[in-house]
């Protein structure tokens, strides 16, 4: 059978992409290795609990009133209705264990603005500018979306002065010359780590419009994990007519005269001349296509971008409510200092003494059973550290090991004891993700955004990026980078381009 397009990968964003095509009217197959849809975007049980793999807190959604990005795309995929979210009213508690400083920001922009000139006095000015900024470049971000090949620049600079003066910097350097307080970029940085950048090489323009998007909205999370999330989105497509094959691993994608033509799954071949990989460059370059139809700039650009970061997440399930236990924030973003450069070097090593903290009934209270709490401790880190000291012999007692290291981090930092209420707990590290979504090296992310090499470069070089004729890439490894709300919007972006084309 021959389709309009093949996607590859069932997680966020091929899901969206395939959802995407067949609103337009093709006929997609999506070819899934795992089992159940939503890639990382899902849930395991362990005991009385269901724990979240993945999501922290997703941002952009906002509600019928307030409409984000999200939430305009699941309308358009025809299922804002279907989807039950919760706005959660904190962005973030930070915890600087050095200087023994905390600061709980609260959501929607007044509120943060206000928040931070208590903290920060003399603040406010330099905030409103910033967030004017972040609306100004959110301006130009989607003026530039909708423009078709006879864009004009020069309109464009007038019309855009501020989004062309800061698209190059850093966050550190804008911010530094709309002359906001030292203090105060440190507290706004705290985001930093989720994109795996310190703030001297993070791109205003990414780290504005996802800071803009998780105030003005507030971050959201769904009632019954991201699993939910998978599940409406798949349901969706396959009440539609559409064909998604499980335990459906893609072995190889076939290419003639640099024209995609089909992918094959054991022995079956399955005809397109548009594939979607919600993969990454690496694992279809590297395995799947063969050697001679690869072009040599695919390759270059492969080894040109460095892998983002990785994460040990470890899951735990405790005997006392959250009000029992004092846990009284739903996100806990705790590091060593406010240097941002400092602990990326530190990033070097698994145990850095930086995690975020997330405590899930904080905010969907019947998260779990009553009277229990889920609480999930992420580090993340950069290097080859695990590659080198951990065997299949010792894989158990490592997770062990930092597992209790992880709490103590938490306990340490928070003062809050939690190890006496464990009831159960688990371990994930790069070998899991990397099973779960086959990515190269099993890092959370996709490739690091870093200088120049980030959101707005890879955007405007998809096109050119795109060397073999009907082969699209789409998810964290695509050209809006990782996360939940960058892989959906990825993924209908990139369906809209191949809808053109088929
Ligand atoms: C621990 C953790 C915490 C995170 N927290 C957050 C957060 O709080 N907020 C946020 O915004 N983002 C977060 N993220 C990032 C976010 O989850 C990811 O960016 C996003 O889910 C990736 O989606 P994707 O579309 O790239 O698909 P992936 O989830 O990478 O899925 C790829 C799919 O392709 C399938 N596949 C792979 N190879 C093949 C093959 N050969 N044939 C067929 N199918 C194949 C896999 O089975 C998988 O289903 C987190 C990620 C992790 C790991």
């Amino acid at each position: 059978m021959n389709y309009d397009c093949i996607v590859i990968g069932a997680g966020n964003a091929g899901l969206v992409s395939a959802l995407t095509l067949q609103k337009q009217g093709k006929k997609v197959l999506v070819l899934e290795s795992g089992k159940v849809p939503g890639g990382v975007a899902t849930s395991f049980k362990r005991g009385v609990f269901e724990f979240e793999a993945s999501l922290h807190e997703l941002y952009g959604y906002g509600n019928v009133t307030n409409k984000g990005e999200i939430f305009q795309l699941f309308e358009r995929l025809g299922i804002s209705s279907k989807v039950n979210m919760k706005e959660l009213d904190e962005s973030f508690h930070v915890i600087f264990k050095d200087s023994k400083e905390e600061y709980t920001m609260p959501t929607g922009i007044d509120n943060f603005i206000q928040k931070m000139e208590e903290y920060v006095p003399g603040s406010q000015d330099a905030m409103v500018t910033f967030f004017g900024l972040c609306e100004d470049i959110k301006d130009a971000f989607l003026y530039l979306g909708e423009q078709k090949e006879s864009f004009d620049l020069n309109d464009f600079y007038q019309k855009y002065p501020n989004f062309v003066q800061v698209a190059p910097c850093s966050v550190k350097t804008v911010l530094e010359a709309i002359q906001m307080p030292r203090k105060a970029i440190q507290i706004l940085s705290t985001y930093w780590i989720t994109v795996g950048s310190p703030i001297t090489d993070l791109s205003f323009l990414h780290y504005s419009m996802m800071i803009d998007s998780y105030i003005k909205y507030k971050p959201s999370i769904p009632f019954l994990t991201s699993h939910e999330l998978s599940l409406i989105l798949e349901n969706e497509f396959r009440s539609n007519g559409g064909t998604i094959k499980y335990f459906h691993k893609v072995n190889e994608i076939f290419v003639e005269n640099n024209q995609v033509t089909g992918v094959q799954v054991g022995d079956t071949i399955y005809s397109s001349s548009h594939v979607i990989a919600n993969l990454s460059p690496i694992t279809v370059y590297g395995n799947m296509i063969k050697k001679e139809s690869i072009p040599k700039e695919a390759l270059k650009l492969n080894n040109k971008r460095t892998l983002g970061q990785k994460a040990i997440s470890v899951y735990l399930g405790l005997n006392k409510t959250s009000s029992e236990l004092g846990l009284t924030h739903y996100s806990y973003y705790i590091y060593n200092s406010f240097d941002s450069e400092k602990e990326m070097k530190n990033m070097d090593h698994i145990l850095n003494g930086n995690l975020i903290a997330t405590v899930i009934n904080n905010g969907v209270k019947i998260a779990s059973p009553e009277g229990t709490t889920i609480l999930k401790l992420t580090g993340m880190f950069y290097g080859d550290e695990m590659d080198k000291n951990v065997t299949s012999e010792n894989y158990f007692e490592f997770k062990e090991h930092i597992g209790e290291k992880f709490i103590s981090y938490f306990e340490e930092a928070t003062g809050i004891q939690i190890k006496e209420f464990i009831e159960e707990i688990e371990v994930a590290t790069p070998v899991t993700y990397a099973r779960y979504t086959g990515h190269p090296d099993g890092v959370m992310f996709g490739f690091q955004a870093k200088g120049y090499d980030n959101f707005l470069s890879r955007y405007a070089a998809y096109e050119e990026e795109s060397f073999i004729k009907g082969l699209h890439f789409c998810g964290g490894f695509g050209s809006r980078l990782s996360g939940y709300s960058a892989t959906y919007l990825n993924g209908e972006e990139v369906a809209l381009k191949v809808s053109k084309e088929c």
